[in-house]
């Protein structure tokens, strides 16, 4: 694979919603120029350390993808500080696509201008809903209104290529409710939309509050989950009325609008990620996976970097990536694989000197991935590729369970493709669960 996908993040929020468990958080301000100089001194060291763990990286980056966290946050002085590292270490094709996640009002004029000047072509709005009482509840700090007032202006500035979120299942929902946020989000004329079901973990305040049957966060007024599967179909069968089909579970477009950068997860295609608990997948030049991930706190990744640093100086202490030992399953981020997942793999031990572990994929592990990252797409999976990739002793234990997903109408089978049903979708972690089980 000749091109690499980079991810930024920038963790750093104005207001935690309710229902995050990311890393980003509202830090003091005070630290983002801490963590900027840290970020910057990573990608200064990407190269190296890509090399050093046996994954030499792409020279052209054909997406780069900011998240986080709010890095529409970021100040103009801040953008250029970042891009210039990023362009001074890496190639940006001529073409690529450079995605911006922004939070309604929190995308400062000059700072827009600063990102344009350096190629931000997509823009991402994490409006959630259309309805002021329930993005008022997870604790967003924007109203509808405010967020149509952003896309005009990102439009007239020059941006066509827009993209909002939407959740379903948020407390207050009904419905209605959702129709409507529905409805607004396709009169905007926005080319892309994400469609994500309200998931509650126990290390956000709504789902603590859903535990503990508290008042404060909303979650009394949680729709049931029967009521939010039911949005997410509302959500598949409007959006493919209006003209801008699902291609993946949680993301409709339309055509040739779809996320290039997102599209090298689900094509396991090699990415960098950059910052706070950035995740990465990289290829070995004899074709193995490495998967490996940045800390998830602020502190703890200023320590990585440094050690990286004394690593590339050649005073690490003693020889990293010596011994392999079996990996913990993988851990979770709101772009990586599913949390399901178990990553069958041998691990790097870190050291001193490095002390985030590699993990080596096991054929296995690469088989189980490609199955449900590629289902996650509405193209689904290839059975001949597969045939050509994998050996049929692999393979073979994995028919029985295709054909009992297929009875139970989960799975369809169309000539070569074997993809997801519309309940296939909506109960996927099924699906790959019986897949991994095999
Ligand atoms: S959901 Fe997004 S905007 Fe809200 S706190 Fe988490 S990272 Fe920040």
């Amino acid at each position: 694979m000749d091109s690499l996908g980079l991810y930024v993040s920038i963790p750093f929020c104005r207001a935690k919603c309710t229902f995050c468990n990311f890393a980003s958080d509202s830090f003091a301000p005070g630290r983002l120029p801490a963590y900027i100089e840290t970020l910057t001194r990573e990608i200064a060291h990407a190269r190296h350390r890509a090399t050093a763990i046996g994954a030499p990286l792409p020279e052209l980056v054909t997406t780069l993808y900011l998240g986080g966290g709010t890095p529409s946050l970021l100040s103009a002085d801040q953008v250029q500080t970042v891009f210039h590292l990023l362009k001074s270490h890496f190639t940006l094709a001529p073409d690529a696509e450079i995605t911006l996640e922004a939070a309604p009002g929190q995308l400062a004029d000059p700072t827009l201008e600063a990102f344009q000047h350096h190629g931000v072509n997509r823009l991402s709005f994490g409006v959630q809903s259309f309805i002021d009482r329930e993005t008022a509840a997870i604790g967003r700090l924007h109203t509808a209104a405010q967020c149509l007032a952003e896309l005009d202006r990102v439009r007239r500035a020059g941006i066509p290529n827009l993209c909002l979120d939407l959740i379903a299942g948020l407390p207050h929902q009904t419905e209605a409710s959702w129709l409507h946020s529905l409805d607004q989000a396709i009169a905007t004329g926005v080319p892309h939309l994400s469609v994500y079901l309200l998931e509650l973990d126990e290390d956000s305040r709504l789902g603590r509050e859903a535990l503990s049957s508290g008042t404060r966060y909303g979650a009394a007024a949680l729709p049931t989950d029967d009521d939010a599967a039911h949005f997410y179909e509302l959500a598949c069968a409007r959006l493919e009325t209006a003209g801008i089909p699902q291609y993946e579970i949680s993301n409709f477009a339309h055509p040739g609008h779809h996320s290039r950068h997102n599209l090298k997860y689900w094509h396991r295609e090699p990415y960098l990620g950059l910052g706070l608990d950035a995740h990465s997948m990289l290829l070995t030049p004899d074709g193995a996976t490495l998967r490996f991930s940045n800390p998830d706190d602020l502190d703890r990744y200023a320590v990585e970097i440094a050690h990286r640093e004394q690593e590339s100086r050649g005073q690490g202490s003693g020889s990293p990536h010596t011994k392999l030992e079996p990996a913990a399953a993988s851990s979770t981020h709101p772009i990586a694989p599913p949390p399901a997942l178990t990553i069958l793999s041998t691990r790097h031990t870190p050291t001193a000197a490095c002390i985030s572990a590699v993990d080596r994929l096991t054929d296995q592990a690469v088989l189980e991935e490609t199955l449900f990252l590629g289902l996650r797409t509405n193209d689904g999976l290839s059975t001949a590729d597969l045939a050509r990739t994998f050996p049929a002793s692999a393979l073979a234990p994995l028919a029985p369970i295709f054909q009992e997903a297929e009875r139970d109408g989960l799975l369809r089978r169309t000539n070569d493709r074997i993809t997801l049903t519309p309940h296939g979708r909506l109960l996927s972690n099924e699906v790959f669960g019986r897949l991994l089980a095999s």
